[in-house]
């Protein structure tokens, strides 16, 4: 039995087999006849150009960004594999040896690796996966198995294991049926981390390691609640977070018994509960949930995994249908948040060394207002639909919502122009994601309808931490001073601006962190449908005065763990069952 810990990226427990989406390919020593070396040799090359023609491939999916599993990785790729210590090495291998070019490549590899494993630097030996990586692909070729896709070759009930799944993975590992996710880096504030949860499927992020120890088979299991991850279980543990597993569905099932309660604290003021979704699935669970609203709709979901971009019609489409699946609850449309970890196939984003600090977002709509206009046409004729609220992603100031606004302004005019049927008066909001914009939240403020927090990324920026980057996930802290400084003047210059403020960021969803954001004076909340029910049962057993005092102690300390422990001590007694899985431990550095 071995135990990982790492980090809680969404919750639950999933017990089943272990599906390695990095499966490495093993080889058995060949040799060849001397006269046959040239043919083999011959093999060697054609199978270096597949290798290639597959990064080639793979090169324009990606249409431009560097990063994750960017274009640098695939350069890299390519070089390794025609590499005098790859390649090159093989070659004389078959030549001098007569080995088979399959068992040459990974004599060379075997080299490489030693290599590597001399070197003292951490940093430098782990660099050896990306040689495994790229001799994996060289091999598969010689060996003629397929491309390795993730989802490939799943079995039903699976608990996925990787190193680096992005959100794209995470919908291909879903269609194919795997129940948990466990990841060796990512951060649980990312992209993938937000899909899993919208799919309710556990994940786990930051078992270092684990792709190497673990067995494809191997029973698992993956606690996305504690963080936990436990390979060939005894029968005593297995029995254990089966019962835990059946606990927790039960809590889930009681929770959501006060789906028809209001969500109002115990002095009388209520506390709006929306919904975040991806998609138009996610809207009818919202509303069944018990949401109030669709506090943020991530369009971007339509936009990804298709080679082409969606229609003005196909957007009109989808989004009608959306308002219809909310019954009546309005609709907060976001509008393209591409860039980063989240990158459709139909756009080139240009490349920069670090994506989440490059085009990203409101930044990409502006450089192509066709891609933008085209979403606005879609959403101000559903606005005729029913309610409709547009908001604006990662704007960094006034000028970008001068410019948005700019293109609305036009887009009503064509649309009036052609007496097309659409509501004019749409509220426009603005997500406060950057320090630029938190600092100016009063220039915003007097020049749109609301302001919504996303704090996964004004945290990521508030530290300078990439909440892709597992090794950097102790420095996402929603309880740092810094954080609830900056909520707490957000929340001052909306109210002076008499602009709602509302949290659509994982902050809103996490029931352990709703005493502060009451108490701060936020009432608005939107989040992962699953959690409504939890963040519901703290506002309607607190008082405002009670969560306010709380947080008039907080904002006079000074780190972090400090106020999560005044926070536990307050919260421990009286709602142990809710918060169970909440309570912050501290990552490591
Ligand atoms: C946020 O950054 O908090 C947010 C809600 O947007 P996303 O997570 O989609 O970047
Ligand atoms: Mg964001």
């Amino acid at each position: 039995m071995i135990r990982y810990h790492g980090v809680a990226a969404s919750r639950g427990i999933a017990v089943g087999p272990a599906h390695l989406t990095e499966i490495r390919v093993s080889v058995a020593e060949r040799r060849i006849l001397r006269h046959d070396r040239e043919a083999e040799l011959a093999r060697l090359e054609a199978a270096c150009d597949a290798a290639e023609q597959q990064l080639d491939r793979l090169r324009r999916q990606l249409s431009g960004v560097p990063g994750r599993t960017g274009l640098e990785i695939i350069d890299l790729h390519r070089l390794i594999i025609r590499s005098p210590e790859l390649a090159g090495e093989a070659r004389r291998l078959i030549n001098d040896e007569c080995f088979a070019a399959e068992w040459a490549v990974t004599r060379a590899l075997e080299q490489i690796r030693a290599t590597f494993a001399r070197l003292d630097d951490p940093y430098f030996r782990e660099r050896s996966s990306d040689f495994d990586a790229a001799a994996d692909r060289l091999l598969r070729v010689l060996i003629g198995l397929p491309e390795l896709r993730p989802e490939a070759n799943a079995p039903h009930g699976a608990v996925a294991v990787g190193v680096d799944l992005g959100p794209l993975d995470l919908f291909h590992l879903r269609r194919s049926g795997i129940e948990g996710i466990v990841g060796e880096s990512g951060g649980p504030t990312s992209h993938a981390a937000i899909i899993a949860r919208a799919f309710g499927m556990p994940y786990v992020v930051g078992a270092r390691g684990a792709t190497a120890k673990v067995r494809p088979g191997a029973t698992i299991i993956v606690d996305g609640s504690r963080g936990e991850v436990i390979v060939d279980p005894d029968d005593a543990t297995l029995r254990d977070y089966r019962a835990r597993a059946g606990a927790e569905s039960e809590r889930q099932r009681r929770m959501s018994a006060t789906r028809d309660l209001a969500s109002v604290t115990t002095d009388g003021v209520p506390i709006h509960l929306g919904a975040n979704v991806e998609s138009l699935a996610g809207v009818s669970a919202a509303a069944a949930a018990g949401a109030e609203s669709i506090g943020l709709f991530r369009t971007e979901f339509l936009y990804l995994e298709r080679p082409d971009l969606p229609s003005e019609q196909e957007q009109f489409e989808d989004a009608v249908a959306a308002l219809r699946a909310a019954q009546g609850l309005p609709i907060t449309f976001r509008t393209l948040d591409v860039g980063a970890d989240k990158l459709p196939l139909s756009v080139t984003i240009p490349p920069g060394p670090n994506p989440a600090l490059g085009i990203r977002s409101t930044r990409f709509s502006l450089q192509r207002p066709d891609i933008l206009r085209r979403q606005l046409r879609a959403l101000y004729r559903a606005s005729a639909s029913g309610p409709l609220r547009f908001m604006f992603p990662l704007v960094s100031g006034l000028d970008e919502l001068k410019r948005l606004r700019a293109v609305c302004d036009d887009v009503r005019g064509e649309l009036g122009a052609e007496r097309t049927a659409h509501d004019g008066t749409a509220a426009l909001g603005v997500m406060i994601e950057t320090p630029s914009a938190a600092l100016t939240a009063d220039h915003l403020a007097r020049r749109c309808d609301f302001l919504s927090v996303g704090t996964n990324d004004l945290i990521q920026y508030t530290f300078a931490a990439d909440r892709e980057n597992g090794d950097v996930a102790h420095l996402h802290q929603p309880l740092h001073p810094a954080v609830l400084r900056t909520l707490k003047a957000l929340v001052e210059t909306a109210r002076a601006a008499g602009v709602p403020i509302s949290i659509c960021g994982d902050m809103a969803g996490d029931p352990f962190l709703t005493w502060i954001l009451v108490g701060l004076g936020f009432r608005e909340l939107s989040m992962d449908r699953d959690r409504i029910p939890l963040v519901k049962a703290i506002v309607r057993g607190s008082s405002v005065e009670e969560a306010e005092a709380l947080v008039r102690e907080a904002l006079a300390m000074e780190e972090e763990t400090e106020i999560a422990e005044l926070l536990r001590n307050r919260l421990e007694g009286r709602f142990a069952d809710v918060i169970d899985g909440f309570i912050p431990r501290p990552a490591a550095a």
